[in-house]
């Protein structure tokens, strides 16, 4: 795998690897690589001419009391998994390449970074959008690939690419599970033994929303009491937020017609994990 680490090598790169129109895929990461991003990895490898991944813990859309100097990094295990997978170039930019003293210019969107994750993290969506608009113009992809995982952050991203025209397709796909359904994120590792049993509770939370609308339920207030029963059943779990909305809107549903994603952000512990589904009432 290549390694770029500036701003003008990786530019440089990518100019070279679309020169007569090849498309470039880009999945943007923050490393610690597990199979949810390696799904993406996977498609993009398998779309495009050239794969770029970037790794950079966006110190931006961190908040002082986060986890950024925690968070978890692991190069050398990240680069054999991303050399197995066939990628062509790694982008690694330290974080004063990316913000070097002086900067001043951040994307901020209306209204879809209000709800959910951006409620509970104030100018979180305004460092990734930062972010995921500036490695755009570094890299130059004409394809990129996001996880459903986060799901306010794919809406928030796709918003963008719309309303400034950026010439990029934004790809969203699944969430990629543990075989107990767990889904997959770099902060899992974080759990102890008893959390990774506890962390269970917020899809099984999920599953129970989903299949009360699928059994008729039409009350989005009833639903989400159900899945806090479910949590509640989890002493060491606290629910951030829990909420039934309008897939492209993110605005909160009261009263389910049609299909909602049900979205959730539980502290395990000290770690906070977030995970939707998609449900749809019966017709
Ligand atoms: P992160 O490294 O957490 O910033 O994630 C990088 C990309 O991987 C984002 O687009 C995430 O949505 C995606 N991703 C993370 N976990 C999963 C998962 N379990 N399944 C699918 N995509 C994921």
């Amino acid at each position: 795998v290549k390694i770029c680490r500036t701003v003008e090598e990786m530019a440089a790169y990518s100019r070279q690897n679309r020169s007569s129109g090849e498309k470039l895929g880009l999945v943007p990461t923050m490393g610690a690589l597990h199979d949810g991003h390696m799904s993406l990895v996977k498609h993009s490898v398998a779309d495009n001419d050239t794969t770029v991944v970037s790794i950079f813990v966006n110190p931006t859309q961190f908040a002082p009391d986060e986890d950024l100097d925690e968070y978890p990094r692991d190069l050398v295990a990240d680069s054999a998994k991303l050399e197995e997978a066939g990628v062509d170039c790694l982008f690694l930019p330290e974080p004063n390449t990316m913000y070097p003293e002086g900067y001043k210019t951040y994307v901020i969107q209306e209204e879809l970074p209000d709800a959910l994750c951006g409620a509970s993290r104030p100018g979180h969506f305004r460092g990734v959008l930062t972010v995921v608009l500036k490695l755009f113009n570094i890299v130059m992809p004409s394809d990129s690939y996001f996880g459903r995982k986060d799901y306010q952050q794919s809406v928030v991203i796709q918003q963008m690419v719309t309303d400034l025209d950026l010439p990029v397709h934004i790809h969203v796909l699944p969430v990629i599970r543990e075989a107990d359904g767990l889904a997959m994120s770099s902060r899992n590792r974080y759990l102890s033994l008893q959390e990774r049993t506890d962390a269970l509770c917020l899809y099984r939370s999920l599953c129970a929303g989903r299949d009360i609308i699928g059994g008729g339920e039409t009350s989005a207030a009833a639903v989400t009491r159900e899945m806090s029963r479910i949590l509640e059943g989890t002493a060491s779990s606290r629910v951030d937020y829990l909420a039934v909305v309008e897939p492209d809107t993110l605005k909160d549903v009261s009263c389910i017609e049609r299909p909602v994603v049900l979205a959730a952000a539980v502290y395990i512990g000290n770690v906070r994990l977030i995970d939707n589904l998609s449900a749809g009432p019966r017709i």
